[in-house]
């Protein structure tokens, strides 16, 4: 038996495959939604469309942006000949806000994954090594402390060595499995600032 509508169940569905939103979250926004006030439903469906129509990735370094380079990149008092690679632009704005990095980023949008079949060439590497060929003098490897983050940092390392630019990954002060954006500021740049070299 049906107990909603047909239209509430398609909403509780999409709602449900959202990240993070399990069943019950999904009922409950659904009927938030649909008790909303329509000129305010329309303003959420309007930001979220224009947000999708707009945002795209810097030219330099493939975070998520409104223009074609970022406000990090654009920055001529950012050090640029130090970059931090990233699995995502959660972690570019965890470091962000310690206000302490003075490098700039590279965003790799995702990790090696063989379990999920995600392999070197799904994930923004080949645009890192296109941008080592310019003045670079270290890359930090930022990526998560998961197996996932793991392999991508032992490939990247590999990959840089041979160039001769210096290679360091962040501590492990970072918890396993933890994402960054979850960690706090301090734990942050403790790990930033105690990297080692690869
Ligand atoms: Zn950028």
């Amino acid at each position: 038996m049906d107990l909603y509508s047909g239209h509430i169940n398609k909403l509780i569905e999409e709602l449900a495959g959202l990240p993070g939103i399990g069943n019950k979250s999904a009922q409950r926004l659904a009927f938030h939604l649909i008790n909303m006030p329509q000129d305010k439903v329309k303003r959420l469906t309007d930001v979220i469309l224009e947000a999708k129509a707009n945002v795209r990735h810097c030219k330099e370094c493939y975070t998520l942006t409104d223009a074609d380079i970022c406000p990090v990149c654009a920055n001529k008092n950012r050090n640029h000949r130090l970059i931090m690679v990233v699995e995502n632009t959660r972690d570019l704005a965890a470091y962000e806000k310690t206000g302490r990095y003075e490098g700039v980023y590279h965003v790799l949008h995702g990790a090696i994954s063989p379990m999920l079949g995600i392999g070197p060439g799904d994930i923004k590497l080949k645009e890192l090594l296109q941008r080592l060929q310019g003045d670079v003098e270290e890359v930090i490897i930022a990526t998560n402390s998961s197996l996932e983050g793991e392999t991508t940092a032992m490939y990247i390392s590999k990959m840089i060595k041979p160039m001769g630019i210096r290679v360091t990954r962040i501590a492990s002060g970072v918890p396993v499995g933890g994402d960054l954006e979850y960690i706090d500021e301090v734990t942050l740049l403790r790990a930033l600032e105690g990297r080692v070299e690869l």
